[in-house]
């Protein structure tokens, strides 16, 4: 599948760098995004296996058990495949995340990704500079994010699944729908260039909340 002129092979997916992709020019692209910018919601499966799978991933992940946190990775994305009736993507966790250091600051920092030609998600489990477990509440986020990416290409009509609001908020909606928490309504902020990004301040409830999130970019 083209991944198109302005977009890398593989989607390549900063959690927390939660802004939207710029508004392609070209009108198919461009109708695309808007269609996926628009679309809020999401088909969720039943939520008690979900859940239940949910609970193991925090353990094996507790565990530093990297092959059952990939088996289990792979049966919650068997459970959406069959939620859509779509394949299912493969899903691979691996350790330290592929990261860039400038200056002694970690300046990039990959938790994931999925692939438009093969549908492998991958994930990675270890932080960049610290090598440290990341946090279950992370690598579900990732996961949700990379299986939103997948269910964009296959099932939703959505080729080049640009990172829209709506495609936050449906990624939103499944992992509090795993791990059972409120969703949590994304307060967007319009950019010069049309693009949005989220005031985690407002969004978070609190200057208090916000600063902390801060801290885990800067941190990577
Ligand atoms: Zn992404």
């Amino acid at each position: 599948m083209s991944s198109g002129e302005s977009r890398p092979p593989n989607s390549i997916c900063l959690l927390y760098a939660m802004n939207t992709d710029s508004i392609p020019r070209p009108k198919v692209r461009k109708q695309e995004y808007l269609r996926s910018d628009a679309l809020r919601t999401l088909q969720l499966p039943p939520a008690e296996i979900l859940r239940g799978r949910a609970g193991l991933l925090e353990e094996a992940l507790a565990s530093e058990d990297r092959q059952s946190v990939q088996r289990i990775c792979n049966d919650i994305a068997g459970i959406i495949a069959e939620e859509f009736a779509i394949a299912v993507p493969p899903v691979t966790v691996l350790g330290v995340r592929p990261h860039r250091v400038s200056g002694g600051v970690c300046v990039y920092e990959k938790f994931g990704d999925y692939n438009f030609q093969t549908s492998q998600i991958r994930l990675w489990m270890r932080t960049a500079l610290l090598q440290k477990v990341t946090s279950y509440g992370t690598l579900l986020s990732t996961l949700c994010h990379e299986l939103c990416h997948h269910v964009d290409v296959v099932k939703l009509g959505f080729p080049n699944t640009f990172h829209t609001r709506g495609f936050y908020e449906r990624a939103g909606l499944l992992y509090h729908h795993i791990r059972n928490t409120p969703v949590r309504p994304l307060i967007w902020v319009e950019q010069d260039d049309g693009t949005y990004r989220i005031n985690w301040a407002l969004t978070m409830g609190g200057q208090r909340a916000a600063s902390k999130k801060n801290h885990q970019m800067r941190r990577g």
